[in-house]
């Protein structure tokens, strides 16, 4: 959003605008004659310099009606006589009063030589009966006086001054006083306000300009106190009356400081000139060490001081002014506005000196005027500093974005990887049916986390040969089964041609939307093909992001179903004899290895059967491999058929199987081999339309007492085969318990 200041005719009309109110509040103070009370204008008063002690005489302002005083020898004690006719007492007449506006003196005197003493008035030390905020140095006459009068001045000075004595009514007195308290309150007013405001923006955008200002508010309101003389009421600046004349020096060469310093960072000279931003530093810093100086050698510099501030004021304000043009020609905001402001500090600070020096006659502008600038200069830059607020606001929110930003990718991440790795636990020594509903819950587990919906559904068709659906929450399966099956072919059309699809649900017989649905398809190879329908309540569509994750997800789930199906073949071939389907020889000796220490372990006995075929070579001879391998898988049905759940079998040697049966004891071994044996002799097998008769001879051998190992237990069964072999084959014969303990057969 454009900020409006940066419109620059809109910039102008406000500044303008501005400038119009301040002149008619200032005009409204500074008109005569709003009392009800009619006030006369102060009466004729001459001033006449009398000479000291040495015979010398003080000097009187260009208009003759102001006594200067300095610091310089000489001019430090100045006496004039003040001549003037108070007109004829009568009841109506006004109580007169000598005001003479609060210029910094060390102390001013008025007296009528042994006759009266109006007594001593200082800057530095404000009475109690001058008010909470001393504007004038005030003598009330007394009530009888008419006719000519000549009163003695006498006053020592502080730094360069013009007194400047009336002879008015105590009414007119009263009010410049108010004029004036009102003109020194909206300063102080306008600065705490600015002062406060400002350091709640330096809180809130951490940007050191609001921080600089704040210490210009602070440094310009010292000023102005300390040149209206405020600030010598206030205890905690006691030291500052000690300082005299060095203190009100020091205070304006920190102001100084600090309005160059708030200067440069709104007119952003650091990014437009870095040689002049550092040049101007440089000579900040030159004017604290003066300002230093000035205090700690205060006698020596007191007289200095007529010339050295003058020149750092008016070389300061040419400074300012210079990089204020250079603002101005760079529009930044309200720069025009501010320029004129510092020429009005400038101009005053100018009159101001030249009154001091009696060059000119005194006038508003001393009482009033850099007041006023200040004021304006103030609310013109703050105006201005406020103005690239938004520049701030939009550079936060930048880094604000691009941090949630980077925090959401890093979730994501997270996530991401936390799915692959749960799927790569999960997903291993799962049995085949296991691994997709498996992954499908993981996945489902883990987009929720990371996308905010009501119901999600994944559907699977013909993936490794396999339907799989799953839903969270888990309990809404069948509702969400039911609710999506109907679409499931549209969606699948729709997927097809797009990435994505999401579209309003709607229930039945209402218009608006109760949700949004959205679907994205599952990478998996054609015909196949899969996809995750998620709902979620109200009308917040899913943003792109977040169905992109879901896809990626989704992606990663399909991935790892493949390898774990890759991993189980893998791990079937290596335990599989290939051409029969039993396991293989290896196998076979781990499984044997295993059931021996199962069955010790849960105390239950365990047999093996030794099955070999009869005459196979034979087979193979007359009706070649072919056949042979054929009756090779034909047996090893028949023996799969025979046995159960825990029953496991391989192929030991050429054709040789070896059955363990855990659990079982002889008898019922031998009766399984039997049943195998029968199975086989039954069987009506053919090769090449030409049928087969096939016998196998068993021997049977159970695990005897705690025999760790299955080898004695194998040989015992061999040598029961061999025993049938002799005994004419096609028949089942036992272990008998002469082969139990090894030393026997030894
Ligand atoms: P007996 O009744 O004494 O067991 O006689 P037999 O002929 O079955 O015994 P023998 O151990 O001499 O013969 C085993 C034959 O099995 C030898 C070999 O040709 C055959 N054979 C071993 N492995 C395979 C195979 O993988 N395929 C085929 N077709 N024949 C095999
Ligand atoms: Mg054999
Ligand atoms: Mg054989």
């Amino acid at each position: 959003m454009a900020f409006p200041f940066r419109d620059f005719p809109q910039q102008w009309l406000r500044t303008v605008g501005m400038a119009v109110v301040l002149l008619l509040s200032g005009l409204y103070v500074l008109t005569p004659g709003r009392a009800e009370v009619p006030v006369e204008r102060p009466l004729q008063l001459r001033l006449t310099p009398l000479p000291d002690h040495e015979g010398r005489l003080p000097a009187l302002g260009s208009d003759g009606q102001s006594l200067r005083v300095g610091v310089t020898e000489g001019t430090r004690q100045a006496r004039a006589e003040l001549r003037f006719v108070l007109p004829p007492r009568t009841n109506e007449s006004p109580h007169w009063v000598i005001w003479i506006a609060r210029v910094p003196v060390e102390s001013v005197h008025l007296q009528v030589e042994n006759a009266w003493d109006g007594g001593s008035r200082s800057f530095l030390a404000p009475e109690p009966m001058e008010g909470p905020m001393p504007v004038g140095y005030l003598f009330r006459l007394p009530a009888t006086w008419e006719g000519e009068i000549r009163l003695e001045l006498t006053a020592i000075g502080l730094r360069n001054a013009a007194l400047r004595p009336e002879i008015v009514s105590e009414e007119l007195a009263d009010e410049y006083v108010q004029k004036a308290t009102i003109v020194a309150s909206l300063a102080y007013a306008s600065l705490f306000t600015l002062g406060l405001m400002t350091l709640a923006l330096f809180f809130a955008s951490r940007d050191a300009s609001f921080l600089v200002f704040f210490g210009f508010c602070v440094t310009g309101a010292l000023l102005l106190a300390a040149f209206n003389g405020h600030l010598y009421l206030l205890d905690p600046f006691d030291f500052l009356r000690q300082l005299g004349g060095a203190g009100l020096h020091a205070i304006s060469l920190l102001f100084e400081v600090a309005a160059l310093q708030i200067l440069l960072r709104y007119a952003d000279s650091q990014q437009a000139g870095p040689r002049l931003a550092r040049a101007i530093d440089q000579g900040c810093v030159a004017l604290l060490l003066l300002s230093g100086v000035m205090l700690a050698w205060r006698e020596a510099f007191d007289p200095l001081a007529a010339w050295l501030m003058p020149v750092a004021w008016f070389s300061g304000c040419g400074v300012a002014l210079f990089v204020l043009s250079e603002a101005w020609r760079r529009r930044v905001p309200f720069s025009a506005a501010v320029f004129v402001s510092v020429l009005g500090i400038a101009v005053t600070a100018m009159i101001w000196e030249l009154e001091g020096r009696g060059f000119v006659a005194g006038s508003l502008w001393t009482q009033y005027g850099y007041q006023a600038a200040i004021m304006i200069c103030a609310a013109m830059v703050s105006v201005g500093l406020i103005s690239r607020i938004s520049k701030y606001r939009e550079q936060r929110d930048r880094e604000q974005r691009a941090r949630a930003d980077s925090e959401r990718r890093m979730y994501r991440e997270a996530v991401r990887s936390e799915l692959l790795t749960a799927l790569q636990m999960g997903l291993r020594g799962v049995g085949e049916e296991d691994i997709q509903p498996m992954a499908m819950r993981l996945l489902l587990d883990h987009l929720r986390r990371i996308v905010p919906a009501d119901h999600v559904l994944a559907v699977v068709r013909g993936f490794h040969g396999r339907d799989t659906l799953a839903a969270h929450p888990g309990a809404a399966l069948d509702e969400l089964v039911e609710r999506i099956s109907p679409r499931l072919p549209n969606l699948r059309q729709q997927l097809a041609i797009n990435i994505e699809v999401q579209q309003p649900v709607t229930r039945s017989g209402e218009a608006t939307p109760v949700a949004i649905e959205a679907a994205v398809s599952l990478p998996v190879r054609a015909p196949s093909w899969g996809a995750l329908v998620l709902e979620r309540a109200g009308a917040t569509v899913f943003h792109p992001d977040e169905l992109s994750i879901a896809r990626e997800l989704a992606r990663i789930a399909v991935l790892q179903i493949d390898e774990a199906f890759t991993a189980l073949h893998l791990r079937h071939t290596a335990e599989v004899d290939s051409l029969t389907g039993a396991l293989n020889r290896r196998s076979i000796d781990q499984a044997l290895v295993r059931t021996f220490q199962e069955s010790i372990r849960k105390r239950l006995p365990l047999s093996v059967l030794f099955v070999d075929i009869d005459h196979f070579k034979a087979i193979n001879d007359q009706r070649g491999h072919g056949c042979g391998d054929y009756c090779l898988r034909e047996i090893a049905k028949l023996i799969g058929e025979q046995l159960v759940d825990d029953d496991v079998f391989g192929r030991y040697g050429g054709e040789e199987f070896l059955v363990v049966l855990p659990g079982r004891q002889t008898e019922m071994a031998r009766a399984i081999a039997e049943q195998i044996r029968a199975a086989i002799e039954t069987a009506d097998l053919r090769y090449k339309d030409q049928s087969l008769q096939l016998t196998v001879s068993i021997g049977v051998a159970s695990q005897l007492g705690h025999e760790p190992q299955p080898g004695p237990a194998v040989e015992r069964a061999d040598k029961a085969l061999y025993a049938a072999k002799r005994g004419g084959r096609n028949r089942v014969s036992v272990a008998p318990a002469i082969f139990a303990p090894r030393s026997a057969t030894a």
